[in-house]
């Protein structure tokens, strides 16, 4: 039998699954079979660059927590990142839209989300807060080296899980 262990979500013991910093759904859409340096994304740190197929991932969530963070942001967010057969659907989505507001000089845009995005505004919020959550909640590793760990105070810290929680 496996031994059960606190959630990092829920915070109930529970059977933990291997999860990941960056959905495993993304690392797979960045791998690309043809590329000539190895089909593995490019992994950037203070000290070198270099090609891995490495996930950030560790025992840190339960299957009601991994298939609530699925539901809520994954699924659909994944849909609209950038594919290797050139598919960009959220970039197609930008191209087609008119900024509120742009500045040429500093390269910046600015557009409605609520008008852009739609319904699926919540989709991408929740995703984007899961990503700085786990980022800030765990002491990830890849491949045994640790990860820095980014901090969002206590205060949202807790509001973040709460929200992320339901
Ligand atoms: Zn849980």
């Amino acid at each position: 039998m496996k031994s059960l262990e606190t959630c990092g979500l829920c915070l109930q013991k529970k059977e933990l699954q291997n999860s990941h910093l960056l959905p495993a759904a993304l690392y797979k859409q960045l791998r690309e079979p043809s590329a000539g340096s190895g089909p593995n994304p490019v992994i950037v740190t203070r000290h070198r660059m270099v090609t891995s197929s490495k996930q950030i991932s560790s025992p840190f969530l339960c299957a009601d927590c991994e298939l609530r963070f699925s539901r809520n942001g994954e699924n659909y967010v994944v849909t609209q990142c950038a594919e290797h057969n050139g598919s960009f659907k959220l970039r197609e989505l930008l191209q087609g839209a008119s900024p509120l507001f742009v500045d040429d000089m500093d390269q910046i845009a600015i557009y409605d989300v609520q008008q852009l995005l739609n319904t699926k505004v919540d989709h991408f919020l929740y995703f984007a807060a899961s990503v700085f959550w786990r980022a800030s909640s765990h002491r990830w590793k890849m491949g045994g080296a640790q990860i820095d760990q980014i901090s969002l105070g206590a205060r949202y810290q807790e509001e973040f899980r709460s929200y992320l929680f339901g």
